[in-house]
């Protein structure tokens, strides 16, 4: 039996931190890894670009399906829909309920689902994880669970939904990560899609108070910084009492 096949995975991969996270940990479980991305009418396409880039670095299996055929039924969101205005603020919920989409994980671990069923994947592996569940209903653990319990009837073959970081928080997917060595400079979070990532959306805010609670730096440029980032400014990092912070704090990719 030693020539079978290694237990293989689908990993939703966005680009973003977590899921970026989540794909290193599949593979150092020693799983076949098959990455799958959404273009689901992101305002941008800046995510999926840096989900490209390091998976063929990392010689993954990667798919992006386009989704937005499916636009017109998700469009009221602000992620999607450029006519309306991204909050600025913090992750306050009136704001970021803006940056809902309807019904996104049960239609992305659907296709995720089905995918694995596909290619005789036992898993899918997925980045929800606990700072989301105020706002995204479809990020909390009740939900993960239903649709595991769903995954493993609705085909012959059951499929397992992992989402490693579900009760965990972005500062501790983040602690896992820097302790696997891995890179963040390969990951986007800006909802904006500019060349710089904006620092102000909150996605940018969630990110920079992560690396904060970390004491480390995140390699990422940014255009302008918060001012709870403040310690991100390379001349602010520079007077820091770390000097290691010092010399990681040119924001450069
Ligand atoms: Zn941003």
């Amino acid at each position: 039996m030693s020539d079978s096949p290694r237990p293989a995975t689908v990993v939703i991969y966005s680009g973003g931190m977590d899921s970026y996270t989540v794909l290193h940990r599949a593979l150092r479980e020693g799983r076949e890894v098959h990455a799958l991305s959404f273009d689901y009418g992101q305002r941008h396409a800046r995510e999926l670009e840096v989900a490209r880039e390091v998976c063929r670095e990392l010689g993954v299996p990667h798919q992006v399906v386009d989704i937005t055929a499916i636009h017109g039924l998700i469009d009221a969101s602000a992620l999607t829909d450029s006519s309306q205005e991204l909050p600025d603020a913090d992750y306050a919920e009136a704001n970021l309920k803006a940056t809902v989409v309807p019904n996104r994980n049960m239609i992305l671990l659907s296709l995720a689902i089905a995918k694995a069923v596909n290619i005789g994947a036992d898993r899918v592996d997925y980045g929800a994880h606990g700072g989301d569940h105020v706002l995204y209903p479809d990020c909390r653990p009740e939900f993960v669970e239903a649709m595991n319990d769903v995954a493993g009837i609705a085909n012959f073959e059951p499929v397992t939904l992992h989402a490693p970081y579900l009760r965990a928080g972005k500062d501790e997917i983040l602690a896992e990560g820097l302790a696997m060595g891995l890179d963040y400079a390969m990951t986007w979070t800006c909802y904006r899609g500019e060349a710089l990532a904006c620092g102000r959306c909150g996605s940018c805010r969630e990110r920079l108070s992560a690396f904060a609670a970390n004491g480390a730096v995140d390699p990422l440029a940014y255009d302008t910084i918060g001012d709870e980032a403040s310690s991100q400014r390379p001349d602010a990092a520079a007077s820091s009492q770390r000097p290691d912070a010092a010399a990681e704090g040119t924001n450069d990719v």
